[in-house]
């Protein structure tokens, strides 16, 4: 085996950017090759993955589906392990190097806490970690070797903007977001929109989840939460910068009054790569930047009436403990009452407060607190629901 190859475990493999990541180990076979993959449903796409890029271990987070993908991977000499305690161990493995944490929602914060422990280096795209348990994961972080890599655009924009930069303050950061599909709607207009419209993104291709979350700008709110923790940051440090062109991924500025920003086509290879070989930067197939097509930037703020889950996460950010924990549970099940057809557009940010309200703040969460706020807000939204 060539020693200089780096071992990729891929969480979330069969998803958006688990299928980007298998792009760029296409692209460069001589450097990276692929120790785990998981899946949580997606059980043929996972097992056509497995056969093509022959990981040593494959994890299937559904155990309903164990005997499926085992038989069909027996033969070609890939363990195959099944169920969420699988997913946490399998990334302490001794031969990975880097962990790509693409999962979805809550199921992304232990097995990133698995490999914090194991001191793996992390490309972090599963941002809700940071959300439920951001102080956690940095207390853990101080006595580990493991460095996190924030994959997710803006971060890793503010990553970029950071090199070079050791020890020079930063005033404040701007997150940019493109508004998403509903941008400069009015409440009237946002009454009637449909499942449909709100998975149409105007600039980004990605998974159902965080498209929702881009429509109703809680993913904004998400990564304010994670640029917190990230870069050591107060709430007052983090503004959010709404420009619909997506070429300007975000920007610092510094104690001197100067501001530094990372730019390029919206094209979530640009921060998959970036994190695999950091600090080098590696040739991609994205599109040019075309500065004729592109003459125009805009900035606006945010409608925090209109868009009140970007209000909402501010708030659970400056109430702290497990309130972004509950935050994200709560939403989660939001969303999936939208995606479900059981609940309308404007009432997910009602129902992610009314859970907010019930829920009793621990000031310094233990990971039990976590798991237990986590369980206890999907309880409490799904009872609001119904
Ligand atoms: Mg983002």
């Amino acid at each position: 085996m060539n020693k200089e190859k780096k071992n990729i475990a891929i969480l979330g493999s069969t998803g958006s950017i688990g299928k980007q990541a298998l792009r760029i180990i296409d692209a460069y076979p001589d450097f990276l090759q692929v120790e785990l993959l998981t899946a949580n449903n997606n059980t043929d796409e996972l097992i056509e993955q497995a056969i093509r890029y022959k990981p040593n271990t494959v994890v299937i987070a559904n155990s309903d589906h164990y005997k499926k993908v085992n038989e069909a991977l027996f033969h070609h000499d890939i363990k195959v392990f099944a169920g969420e305690d699988a997913l946490k161990q399998s990334v302490e493995n001794e031969n990975i190097d880097l962990v790509l944490n693409a999962l979805v929602g809550f199921s992304g914060f232990l097995p990133t806490i698995s490999a914090i422990k194991a001191g793996k280096k992390i490309a972090l795209a599963n941002k809700e970690s940071l959300v439920v348990g951001g102080e956690y994961i940095n207390e853990l972080m101080k006595s580990s070797s493991s460095t996190i890599i924030p994959v997710d655009s803006e971060h890793s924009a503010i990553y970029q903007c950071l090199v070079g930069e050791l020890g020079n303050e930063i005033d404040k950061v701007y997150l940019t977001a493109s508004g998403g599909p509903f941008l400069g709607y009015s409440e009237e207009q946002l009454k009637g929109v449909t499942k449909k419209q709100a998975l149409n993104h105007p600039k980004w291709k990605m998974g159902n989840k965080i498209t929702i979350d881009s429509a109703t700008l809680m993913n904004k709110g998400f990564e304010v939460i994670e640029a917190k923790w990230l870069f050591g940051l107060e709430a007052e440090q983090i503004e959010v910068v709404i420009h619909p062109q997506s070429i300007i991924h975000s920007l610092v500025k510094f104690n001197d009054g100067s501001l530094k920003a990372q730019l390029g086509v919206p094209d979530m290879i640009i921060p998959i790569q970036y994190a695999f070989f950091f600090p080098e930067r590696k040739a991609t197939q994205t599109a040019d930047f075309d500065f004729t097509k592109n003459t125009e930037f805009t900035f606006a703020k945010p409608d925090m009436k209109i868009f009140r889950n970007l209000a909402l996460a501010y708030e659970c950010l400056k109430t702290g403990g497990n309130f972004p924990c509950a935050l994200n549970a709560a939403n989660e099940i939001a969303i999936s009452a939208f995606l479900d057809e059981r609940i309308s557009f404007l009432q997910m940010p009602v129902i992610i407060e009314k859970c907010l309200e019930d829920i009793d703040l621990i000031e310094k969460p233990t990971l039990e607190d976590y798991i237990l706020t986590d369980r206890l807000s999907r309880e409490l939204a799904q009872n609001i629901i119904n």
